[in-house]
């Protein structure tokens, strides 16, 4: 494919982030580049938009592209069915409750087999993300790495779930995950890598006062008072009813708007009941909004005096770091990837309870010195660690420790 095309557009290059990362760091990465630049891979998820890992394969895939390695992405194709089992699982893998049994097992498999037919995987890296298309390397006869990236917080999975997910682990490369805590009794090799943002992508990049505006104004977001806002699939681990909880308590003391945006991906059959139970709060200062809107999350993000995250688990918080980015002073639930991403105190706040999380919302508010040299320091925490390049590099390392 040509790297430019006559209207102007283009693929994204290393050079891009030259003056956020340096000459250094884009000349060494675009060399680790061009030594695998003869490989072709392939990365499979099950969803095109809707969550973190569409997110950033959305931006990954592009970028080792404009680097000159042909990399592609697809994306498995299931019924809803399918779907409610495979989050299932994913709850369970997060340490939720699951009755697999023999149907449920029957139509995983089957889906997962219907795609490996349709696939034709004959890559020289073969990248497979999260559960969902776990077994299709039952079906293929190995001839090149086949790597397992799991996206979610692993500490406490269900163990029956994992010892039957391990018959198709075991069968690959590597494994990946966001952070050693994460790390399980298995055979096969486990590697390290946390997950990273584009800042010129449309939720990170730039935006003008007035195109925030518009944004807001087109939902009827109120910007009277300062706007305390939650960005994330309607999902029982991201607590929007702890966020709703805190807030009133917070609002004993503070007036502000409350603004709950979150989208409901493919692979996530859960995302409209719990989106739906949130709406019968009909309080002034509450919005819910449900809508894939990424120019509104990154609008959100920028006015928000506040940038809640209070999961009860997350792998990795693609919308903490976002957050951080903008400068955001982030209150994130003391969890997971979270615990790594925000140095309490420092960069952001991590809270333990929705007292916790009131309490802090109050002192955030009432304190914009705070807010501004915690917002600061959270995106220069992001710009050091947590930018599209050093993921790329992180996996170019890992792909070129498979070469011979
Ligand atoms: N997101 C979005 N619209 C929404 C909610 C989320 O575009 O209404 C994006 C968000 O900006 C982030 C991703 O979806 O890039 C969510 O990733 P995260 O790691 O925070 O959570 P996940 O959904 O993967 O559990």
């Amino acid at each position: 494919m040509q790297s430019h095309t006559p209207n102007g557009l283009r693929l994204p290059t290393i050079q891009d982030y030259l003056p956020l990362i340096g000459s250094e760091a884009a000349q060494r990465i675009q060399a680790k580049a061009q030594r695998l630049s003869d490989l072709h891979i392939i990365n499979v998820n099950s969803t095109y938009y809707g969550g973190g890992v569409a997110e950033i394969l959305s931006s990954l895939t592009l970028l080792m592209n404009g680097a000159g390695i042909r990399t592609g992405w697809r994306v498995l194709q299931g019924r809803p069915d399918f779907f409610s089992i495979t989050k299932k699982m994913h709850n369970a893998l997060q340490g939720g409750e699951i009755h697999f049994n023999d149907l449920k097992q029957d139509i995983y498999e089957e889906v997962v087999f219907e795609n490996a037919a349709r696939m034709h995987i004959d890559h020289d890296v073969i990248i497979v993300h999260d559960p969902q298309p776990l077994p299709l390397i039952n079906h293929f006869r190995k001839k090149a790495p086949w790597i397992w990236r799991c996206h979610v917080d692993l500490s406490h999975p269900d163990p029956e779930l994992l010892s039957y997910l391990s018959g198709f682990i075991e069968q690959y490369d590597a494994v990946v995950l966001s952070l050693p805590e994460y790390a399980q009794n298995l055979s096969t090799p486990q590697r390290f890598i946390m997950p990273a943002i584009n800042p010129f992508s449309t939720t990170n990049k730039e935006l003008t006062d007035k195109e925030i505006d518009e944004r807001l104004s087109h939902y009827d977001i109120p910007t009277d008072l300062p706007l305390v806002v939650q960005i994330s699939r309607f999902d029982k681990w991201k607590d929007p009813q702890g966020v709703i909880d805190a807030f009133r308590i917070a609002s004993k003391e503070v007036d502000a708007t409350l603004v709950l945006v979150g989208n409901i991906a493919t692979d996530d059959p859960e995302g409209q009941d719990i989106f739906e139970a949130l709406c019968g709060c009909r309080e002034e200062r509450i919005r819910v909004l449900s809508v894939q809107d990424s120019a509104l999350v990154n609008a959100l993000q920028r006015r928000a005096a506040v940038v809640m995250q209070k999961s009860l688990k997350e792998g990795f918080g693609l919308t903490v770091t976002e957050a951080m980015w903008k400068g955001a002073v982030v209150i994130g639930g003391n969890v997971g990837g979270i615990k790594h991403q925000i140095e309490d105190d420092v960069n952001g706040i991590l809270v333990d309870s929705v007292e916790d999380a009131a309490e802090q919302i109050v002192r955030v508010l009432k304190d914009p010195a705070l807010r501004k040299t915690m917002g600061k320091a959270a995106r220069e925490t992001v710009r050091t660690r947590f930018l599209m390049t050093r993921l790329m590099e992180d996996w170019l390392d890992l792909i070129a420790s498979f070469e011979p």
